[in-house]
């Protein structure tokens, strides 16, 4: 299977501190990817630089059969590479039509005609249509962030902790929605606090520890390795 994304080297840091260290990751084309950690391992990093938001040190990014490692968020975006930040960044004074408007337009014209598919997906989003974003739930406006990434099309999607801070049901929609995203075809690199979910998705997952990647398999080698399940699975 060939890779859609993947970094090799890959460092990374803020002012004189290194994060990232010698990061090797890769996502292959059509399957989802789990990341787990502690708090301050780097996952976030890690995302923000795949995303072209945070500077490579050294090492390589590579989307699409391309060298993207010094390409800027913009382009990286356009090429389908496409975040869903920790936070659930939107434009709060828009509704939430006009957020995935804006989103859309990313794709030119053509980018409309997958709105009408993203509220089938997302009923709750179309019951809010004309509601300010910034008004919304915290489960709303994280099912608002994720389908504003689907606006682009995105080859792959980054999504960094997207179940955090929402209720169980929630949090069973969300994995819904990214499973079906991936038997949609699309890559996903999934970050997640909530190991047990993650790895129960995940083709693959890798383990990073104080920015260095310590372990990796399939979500289900991972998913009952001992180390795993002493640190992140409560066991
Ligand atoms: P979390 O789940 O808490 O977001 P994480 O695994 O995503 O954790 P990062 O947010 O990538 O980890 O943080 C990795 C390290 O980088 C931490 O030590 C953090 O304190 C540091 N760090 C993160 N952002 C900054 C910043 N803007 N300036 C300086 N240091 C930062």
């Amino acid at each position: 299977m060939s890779a859609v994304l993947a970094t090799s080297g890959l460092h990374a840091g803020y002012g004189n501190i290194e994060v990232l260290h010698d990061v090797a990751v890769a996502l292959d084309a059509g399957t989802l990817c789990a990341i787990v950690g502690a708090n301050g391992a780097g996952k976030t990093t890690l995302l923000m630089t795949l995303a072209g938001i945070h500077r490579t040190r050294s090492g390589t990014v590579t989307f699409d059969g391309r060298d993207v490692t010094h390409a800027p968020s913009h382009a990286r975006v356009r090429a389908g590479l496409v975040l869903v930040p920790e936070g659930r960044r939107m434009l709060p004074a828009m509704s939430v039509e006009e957020n995935l408007l804006v989103a859309a337009a990313v794709r030119g014209a053509e980018g409309n005609a997958l709105i009408p598919d993203l509220f089938s997906r997302f009923p709750i989003l179309r019951t809010r249509r004309n509601v300010a974003a910034g008004s919304l739930s915290g489960g709303e406006q994280q099912m608002l962030a994720i389908a504003r990434a689907l606006a682009i099309g995105p080859k792959a999607l980054l999504l960094d902790e997207p179940s955090m801070g929402l209720a169980p049901k929630l949090v069973d929609e969300i994995f819904t929605i990214v499973a079906d995203e991936r038997a949609r075809g699309t890559s996903i690199l999934l970050v997640e606090q909530n190991a047990r979910r993650a790895l129960a998705l995940a083709d693959r997952a890798y383990v990073m520890e104080r920015g260095r990647i310590v372990l990796s398999g399939t979500g289900a080698e991972l998913a009952t390795h001992h180390e795993v399940v002493a640190a992140y699975l409560g066991g």
